[in-house]
This record gives structure tokens, C-alpha cells and sequence, in this order.
């Protein structure tokens, strides 16, 4: 994941010079926001099914609280380094701000393969996590949430093993829940589902008639899943072409049943062989003919060496880092709509901050509501970038890091930090 072709962590600050020099940031302001506030490196002592003990490695970064308790995923990934933790732990600083919730940024990850973990090994894992990192944690502290490998259950160990060091219920130090266990309802699909409501706006920004399109998918955990079937639910239509996962992909111009596709996934833990459809690379299938890409996988897809050949009007992040700062330059070049990564998918720690609200007042609300909340979230939100990206003329990632990293450096400067 962090080759040294793309570090991820350079390309955030990279990405981040871009914006402090177009923003007139002073120095110290520049300084301060290229680098992790704190970061906490563990090593995990786990007693494995087969009586030996494995020792894994994991990572907190906190990369700013200057707007409130620090947000952000935890990843369980055997390609995890600490420069994309730090890089993804920017990103959620910015997320955070361009939504306007009263949150920084963070994240974790751990060196594992979950894939080939059982799921006691699994819970023996996330508890050791929490008993080493939990001392960093809490609602008005820092407050996971899932990411890449890591679910609900995977959360409710967490908070109950945080339950145990505490001695009461702080159901709000995590979030991403199982219902019974403090849920919010509209977490499963927020990220998605934000998204799909940016697409929405982007539409009517390009002109472009959602009804009349086509749409592809690469990556196909919890974002790219739940995006094939909201496309439908919130735009009415549309039509998906294509659809991926690490193992491979598959094709069908004339068109691919979402719920069914979906389905076949979770039954079979793959895309490959979906009745009806011809085999695609990820590769080729970053580079269909189609009206929307949804990348919905790991960093890096899109670069300066196929970033001429993505033919989409409309690319939606819904992973994080998907495209490189070559290939940003080359698709605006070209007329394609990006709808950045920490806009696009801010859906999933707007309702995690709804999440930790209910929490806190111990009242919760119905899904509708959910909904609505997060639709006046992501619609505003959209509306400040593009408005951004119109005035200052800029590429639509740069457009977002003039609004988020703008109001970042204010609260710093505020505090007396800067
Ligand atoms: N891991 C998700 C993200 O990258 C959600 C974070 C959260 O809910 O705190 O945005």
C-alpha cells in the first residue's frame, strides 16, 4: 500500500502545500499542519488457535484536534504501514472539516491478515488493540469507527473491552456499533449513501442526466456494495456496467442486476463468474466507457500512467487516496468531474459523529432522520467545493482542501497554537 513510487503520506502533504500556498498559509500554520499531532506505535501479544502466541503491530495517529476529539477508522491489513495510517489520519482531518462537524482526524491500523484469521483469534486481537491503545481513546478524546477489514462485531468487542478498563458503558468511544450496542441506524450504508448524494449534485453541476447513465464499480467491501443499490434507490436509475473485487471483475454493457450481484458476493466472496457477465480486469474496467466511476478500493488506482485513459464524466471516491496528484491534473485537463475522497466519502463519519450524539444523550433516532441529516450534511457540503472550484478555477481536490484546511488553520490560530 505505501510503495516509495506513492507514498501516501507525501502525497497528502503534498497534496496539503498545494493548498496552504494558494491559501497564503504562514509559515508556522503550513508546519504545524504537515505533521501528526501524536501517534501511538503498540505491539499486540495475541495467543493464536493453535496455542502459539503471535506478537502483531498496530498504530494510532492523531493528527489534529484543534476542532474537536479526533475521528477516524481503525484497518486491519497485511500491507498496513504507519505512513498510510498518518496519510489516512490527514484525510480524516480534512473530511471531518469540509462536512463541518466539530471533529479532527485519525486513524489506526494493524499489521494482520484477517482473511486468514479465526474469528476468536480475531476478538483476542481487537481487545489487545483497545488494552494497549484504549488509554488514548474516549468520546471526548479520540473515537474509532470501521474501516478496510474491520465490522460492527469488530467494534462491539472493542467497546466492551474498553467497557471492562472503565468500568461503565462509554458507548460513544466507538462507533460503527451493532444497534443493540448503541448503534446508529443509516451507519451500514453512510458512506455509500453519501456519495451517491454527491453524485446526485455533481450531476446537476455537469448537466448530466443520472437517469441516462452508466456507472461502473471497483472494489466491492461495504462502500461498492452498498453504492450498486443506492444508485437505484435515490437517483431512480441508472445503469451498472461493471463490478470488481481483488480477486477479479465482471462485465455486462447491457447491464447488471445490482441486488443480485451484491447477493452472489456475499454468498460466494466474489464478483467473478456472476451469471450473465464477461470477465474485466480492475484495470480495464477503470478505463470503460461509462458515465460514473465509483473506485471503492485501495489507494492508488489511478495514476499518471492510466489517468488519460479513464473515459468516466463523473469519478466518485468512495476509498480513500484512490488518485494520485498527476492523475488529479490530467482528469481536470480533460473535463472529468472528481469528486474527491474526503468529500465523497464523508457520508460514513458524518453519521458516525450522529453516532456519538445519540450516544451521548442516550436517545435515538429514527432512520428517516438519519437520512435527512446527513442529506443537508453532504449537499452543503458538496455546494462549498463546488462553489470553490468554480471561483478559484481549481480541480474539485483542490477546491475541498481550500475549504477544510481553512477552517482547520482558523481554530488553531483561535486556540493561540499558530
Ligand atoms: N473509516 C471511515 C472513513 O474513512 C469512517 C470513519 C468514522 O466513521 O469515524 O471515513
Amino acid at each position: 500500500m505505501a510503495s516509495q513510487a506513492h507514498n501516501p503520506f507525501k502525497i497528502a502533504q503534498q497534496q496539503l502545500d498545494e493548498a496552504a500556498k494558494m491559501l497564503g498559509l504562514d509559515a508556522g500554520t503550513h508546519a504545524a499542519l504537515r505533521e501528526p499531532m501524536r501517534e501511538m506505535h503498540v505491539s499486540l501479544p495475541v495467543r493464536m488457535d493453535n496455542g502459539a502466541v503471535r506478537v502483531f503491530k498496530g498504530f494510532r495517529v492523531q493528527y489534529n484536534d484543534a476542532r474537536g476529539p479526533t475521528k477516524g477508522g481503525i484497518r486491519f491489513h497485511p500491507d498496513e504501514t504507519i505512513d498510510t495510517v498518518r496519510a489516512l489520519a490527514a484525510w480524516m482531518t480534512w473530511k471531518t472539516s469540509v462536512v463541518d462537524i466539530p471533529l479532527g482526524g485519525s486513524k489506526g491500523g494493524i499489521i494482520c491478515n484477517p482473511k486468514e484469521m479465526s474469528p476468536g483469534e480475531l476478538e483476542r486481537l481487537s481487545r489487545q488493540y483497545i488494552r494497549q491503545v484504549g488509554r488514548i481513546l474516549g468520546l471526548e478524546k479520540d473515537c474509532p469507527a470501521p474501516d478496510v477489514y474491520t465490522t460492527p462485531q469488530i467494534m462491539a468487542w472493542m467497546m466492551d473491552e474498553f467497557y471492562w478498563q472503565k468500568g461503565y458503558n462509554d458507548f460513544g468511544m466507538i462507533t460503527g456499533k451493532p444497534l443493540p450496542l448503541g448503534g446508529s441506524r443509516g451507519r451500514n450504508d453512510a458512506t455509500a449513501r453519501g456519495g451517491v448524494y454527491c453524485v446526485r449534485e455533481a450531476s446537476k453541476a455537469i448537466g448530466l442526466d443520472p437517469c441516462k447513465s452508466s456507472y461502473a464499480i471497483q472494489g466491492f467491501g461495504n462502500a461498492g456494495q452498498y453504492a450498486a443499490t443506492l444508485m437505484k434507490e435515490i437517483l431512480g436509475c441508472g445503469k451498472l456496467v461493471a463490478v470488481s473485487d481483488s480477486r477479479g471483475g465482471v462485465t455486462n454493457p447491457g447491464g447488471i442486476n445490482a441486488e443480485e450481484i451484491v447477493k452472489y458476493k456475499l454468498d460466494t466472496g466474489k464478483v467473478e463468474g456472476f451469471p450473465g457477465t464477461k470477465p474485466i480486469t480492475n484495470e480495464a474496467l477503470l478505463e470503460l466507457d461509462v458515465d460514473i466511476l465509483f473506485p471503492a478500493a485501495l489507494e492508488h488506482c489511478i495514476t499518471a500512467a492510466n489517468a488519460g485513459n479513464v473515459k468516466a464524466r463523473i469519478i466518485a471516491e468512495l476509498s480513500n487516496g484512490p488518485t494520485t496528484p498527476e492523475a488529479d491534473v490530467i482528469l481536470y485537463k480533460r473535463g472529468a468531474y472528481v469528486i474527491p475522497d474526503f468529500l465523497c466519502n464523508a457520508g460514513g463519519v458524518t453519521v458516525s459523529y450522529f453516532e456519538m450524539v445519540q450516544n451521548a444523550y442516550n436517545y435515538y433516532w429514527e432512520l428517516p432522520l438519519v437520512h435527512k441529516r446527513l442529506d443537508e450534511k453532504m449537499t452543503s457540503a458538496f455546494q462549498a467545493v463546488h462553489k470553490m472550484r468554480e471561483q478559484q478555477k481549481v480541480h474539485t481536490r483542490l477546491a475541498a482542501y481550500l475549504v477544510a484546511v481553512q477552517r482547520v488553520a482558523e481554530a488553531m490560530k483561535l486556540r493561540g497554537w499558530v
